[in-house]
């Protein structure tokens, strides 16, 4: 008989890997700590690339896989590092393959991976714990399940019993992320996410659009097309000030059409985040237990690979759940491979980020003075 499963956290990975086992025929359940799908502000987009792509077509229907797509922005574009007066020192391009990666708002993701999971999902139940087979909640009530998985997400309550010693540390470094109504853009960032470094140390601001090709009426509570920005602080100079006014204050020496984003930014949206960087686990106790996604690997924002690693967990381990045997050698596969290729990317984003904001003044120098006197102007100067 196919075994019960019980997943802690319906974001990406939690609900993605629900979606592989239903499919297969599996009793899993999903338990999540929020009220409802949209108690939080949520609405960033992510970049989802090859991995999470397959990841998608091996797990989803293909009517619901064709619905997120539809609308996804479109495949191709580039990926611009400039100063903070958006003078290009390097410009990344992508190729416009039908099967490309493409931008995606992960608010909408969500929402149609929750329509497509009816009864499996069940929310305000926070998990606490795990006891033998069974997974506490905070309200005291708890489930029996053959196998548990934790997939709730950077804070995960279940990893010190999972995979003791594999906290995540704190890099030092955040980001305050906000959501702007498009602008007039020039044509150079029509297409074009932009990482625009800082003329201080530790200085970054990152920006993108996200627009629909379909607009997603009835799976978000916005269905317009908005700019995605973050600026990338140290956690130390973090106040009790609004998010708003301290993004203002961090970015009043950048390009005005950067001023300009998070000058008329929804307040309602802004939000801090921590960048953590996971830690290799090397030990997992419990037999019948796993984690995925960033309750295990989560790696700072830069190159775009967290919730595409968190779409893979999900693809690989629901396939190993699905292809029967034992549940316990299935966990273990998985757990091999997934420590492989995730912490290359925790490595990787980690490596990058410290190039980006910690580069001493040569590379500094190299990437906000030397490269962009080389190039022409492709945004007017402000
Ligand atoms: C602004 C921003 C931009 C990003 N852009 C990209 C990008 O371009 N490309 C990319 O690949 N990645 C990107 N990421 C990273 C990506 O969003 C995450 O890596 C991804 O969401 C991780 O998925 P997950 O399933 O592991 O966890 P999450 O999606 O965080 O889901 C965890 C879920 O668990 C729930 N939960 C937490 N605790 C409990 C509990 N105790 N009990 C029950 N439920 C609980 C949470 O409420 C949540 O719903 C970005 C992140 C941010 C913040």
């Amino acid at each position: 008989m196919a075994p019960s499963i019980a997943v802690a956290g319906a974001g990406l990975s939690g609900l993605l890997l629900a979606h592989r086992l239903v499919r297969a025929g599996v009793d899993v359940h999903v338990y999540e700590r929020d009220e409802a799908p949209f108690t939080r502000p949520q609405g960033y987009r992510i970049t989802v690339d090859a991995d999470g792509l397959r990841a998608l077509r091996t797990a989803l229907p293909d009517e619901l896989r064709a619905q997120i797509l539809s609308t996804g922005g479109t495949p191709g574009g580039s990926f611009r590092f400039t100063n903070s007066r958006l003078r290009d020192a390097f410009t990344l391009t992508f190729k416009a393959e039908a099967d490309g990666g493409r931008q995606i708002d992960r608010q909408v993701l969500r929402s149609a991976l929750l329509n497509g999971l009816p009864e499996r999902v069940h929310f305000g139940r926070a998990v606490s714990h795990i006891d033998g087979h069974d997974v506490h909640f905070d309200d005291g009530s708890h489930v029996h399940a053959d196998v548990i998985v934790g997939a709730d997400g950077v804070g995960s309550a279940l990893r010190r019993q999972i995979a003791p010693g594999a906290e995540p540390r704190d890099s030092g470094m955040a980001g305050i992320y906000g959501r702007s109504p498009i602008p007039d853009l020039p044509d150079a960032l029509r297409k074009s996410g932009v990482l625009a470094i800082g003329d201080r140390p530790a200085s970054a601001f990152f920006f993108t659009s996200m627009r629909y090709a379909t607009p997603p009426v009835g799976l978000v509570p916005d269905p317009r097309d908005y700019v995605m920005w973050g600026v990338v602080v140290r956690r130390t100079e973090v106040t009790d000030a609004p998010l708003q006014q301290q993004a203002v204050d961090q970015v009043r020496d950048y390009h005005p059409l950067i001023r300009s984003l998070v000058a008329t930014a929804d307040p309602a949206a802004i939000v801090l985040a921590s960048f953590a960087v996971g830690c290799r686990p090397v030990r997992w106790p419990l037999p019948h237990a796993t984690l995925t996604g960033d309750a295990i690997h989560v790696m700072p924002p830069f190159g775009a690979h967290g919730g595409n690693t968190a779409l893979r967990d999900a693809g690989l381990l629901g396939d190993r759940l699905a292809g029967g045997g034992r549940p316990e050698a299935a966990i273990a596969a998985y757990q091999r491979d997934m420590v492989d290729y995730a912490f290359r990317d925790v490595d990787r984003a980690a490596a990058m980020m410290r190039r980006m904001t910690d580069s001493g003044a040569v590379g500094r120098f190299v990437l906000t003075r030397l490269l962009p006197s080389l190039h022409r102007h492709t945004v007017p100067a402000g």
